[in-house]
């Protein structure tokens, strides 16, 4: 770029100073479903603008490899947007190790560009950056390997692993700090990075499957801490805002979902949780359940006067959220009074039900939070689970040996009547049998989520008829 057409950089600053306004309103338009649309295209023009605003910059003087750059972005970013919902989990981990390649590398050349002449403040910054880079980078993909089922999803344990573990990261810090005191030790640097990369891979080997979208808002933490720390070495102000909102928002969705599961951090990165017990289906087959057909079950609903439907990760598998919508309208025609419980980890990523709902116009006023519907299952008729098992368990209350001992559950099995749609007797997520399937009120529906609730939507319809 020749001199003549240098853009100021006064234009530079305040294209940025748009797109960090508009990463603020983004997080904020995206906390309520009725904003949440403006709340994506808020961060899409943000993004849009930071990208833009970075390429104007004087300090660039070939476009050639950012134009390879753009064009290879694009050509890896398409098909990672139109991942199934389901594959969201393990899409958001690729984008951060991604996200954190970057960092770590950006990280690498500007620590070989500058030593030995590095600030002990830069240096420390520096080290942060490639340290959280590089076990966000290893991390992420050995969280997306075991969502998507090529790792296996149970923990990897060994006698004193979290001892090795821990040991790993105190000396990378170990190291960083030598090389504040000694910027120049260009020799110590490759091992504040590789050492990282095995940590995060050694940190997440021991986690169970389930929590692995806990780790995933963790690692999104990290991921948002390194790049506002590349934001201090590259002096940008952009970076550190999107940076600081990415690792405050990451770690406050890890807080959330670990109080929705009733873990603690710690617990979830050491519990070893999530191991897939085999007791779902061996000493419990002698149990007896009962199950109806469509048309007893659209008889049933059609008597209630108060229905709360409890959508789950089943009904994102089988995409039933359109025929659950089409229900809702039956039933509501009939003058029946339908709600939504929504259990926060209901589904594999937060939000999950939310966006369905919506994506099949279910009115955002139906929709209750677990803490809201809870005290309303005493006076429901019937709940109506679609595809949910864990978030129903009533053993998280009673059975203090449940591995899901203590999370917090929808309290359906304290309604009249419960039905559950599911297409067998297999556990959900947490890999155990749910005691709600034997009770007396419980009558099992048995069928594809899609299939069976389309039947009892015709039940219905043919009633009216
Ligand atoms: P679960 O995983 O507990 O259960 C889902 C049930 O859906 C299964 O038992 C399965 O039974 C049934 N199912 C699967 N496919 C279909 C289909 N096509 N039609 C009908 N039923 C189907 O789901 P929940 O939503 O109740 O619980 C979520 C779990 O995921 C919890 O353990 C939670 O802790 C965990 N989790 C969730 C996170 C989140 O952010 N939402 C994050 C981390 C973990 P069957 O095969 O017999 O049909």
């Amino acid at each position: 770029m020749t001199e003549s057409f240098a853009v100021p950089q006064i234009v530079i600053e305040v294209i940025y100073l748009i797109a960090s306004a508009l990463f603020i309103l983004s997080l904020r338009w995206m906390s309520s479903p009725t904003t949440a649309r403006h709340g994506v295209l808020a961060g899409e023009v943000g993004m849009l603008l930071a990208i833009g605003g970075t390429l104007l910059h004087h300090g660039i003087i070939d476009y050639k490899w950012i134009a390879i750059a753009l064009v290879l972005g694009t050509i890896i970013g398409i098909p990672l947007g139109k991942v199934a919902m389901t594959a969201v989990p393990q899409r958001t981990a690729v984008s951060h190790a991604f996200g954190a390649l970057c960092v770590t590398l950006v990280g690498t050349a500007e620590y070989y560009l500058r030593a030995p002449d590095i600030s002990p403040f830069m240096m420390a910054v520096i080290g942060m950056e490639v340290i959280l880079g590089s076990l966000t980078f290893t991390g992420s993909l050995m969280a997306a390997g075991k969502l998507q089922e090529i790792l296996p999803q149970r923990p990897l344990t060994y006698r004193g692993q979290n001892f090795v573990n821990l040991s790993l990261l105190a000396v990378a810090i170990g190291l960083a700090i030598y090389l504040v005191m000694h910027p120049g030790a260009t020799h110590v640097f490759p091992f504040i990075v590789g050492i990282p990369l095995l940590f995060g891979i050694s940190m997440v080997i021991p986690i169970g499957g389930a929590d692995m979208p806990t780790v995933i808002s963790l690692l999104n933490a990290y991921a948002g801490l390194s790049a506002a720390a590349m934001g201090f070495v590259l002096n940008s102000k952009l970076l550190i805002i999107a940076g600081a909102l990415d690792g405050s928002s990451g770690f406050i969705l890890s807080v959330i979902m670990s109080k929705a599961m009733n873990r603690s951090f710690t617990n979830v990165i050491f519990g070893a949780f999530g191991q897939v017990q085999a007791a779902a289906g061996g000493a419990e087959e002698a149990k007896q359940v009962r199950s109806a057909t469509a048309e007893e079950a659209a008889a049933i609903l059609s008597a209630a006067n108060k229905v709360v439907i409890v959508p789950g990760y089943g009904m994102a598998v089988a995409q039933a959220q359109h025929k659950v919508r089409e229900l809702f309208d039956a039933l509501t025609k009939r003058g029946v009074d339908v709600k939504f419980a929504i259990h926060p980890v209901a589904g594999r990523m937060p939000g999950h039900m939310n966006v369905l709902l919506a994506e099949a116009d279910i009115p955002y006023d139906r929709l209750l939070d677990m803490d809201e519907i809870n005290g309303d299952f005493p006076q429901t008729d019937v709940a109506l689970i679609i595809g949910a098992n864990d978030v129903t368990n009533p053993a998280a209350r009673t059975d203090a040996s449940s591995p899901i001992f203590g999370m917090p559950i929808l309290d359906v099995d304290k309604s009249r009547t419960v039905m559950v749609i599911k297409r067998g007797m297999s556990p959900g997520f947490a890999g155990i049998d749910n005691p709600l399937y034997y009770l007396e009120k419980t009558l099992m529906l048995f069928g594809d989520a899609k299939g069976f609730v389309g039947n009892i939507v015709r039940e219905l319809g043919g009633g009216q008829g």
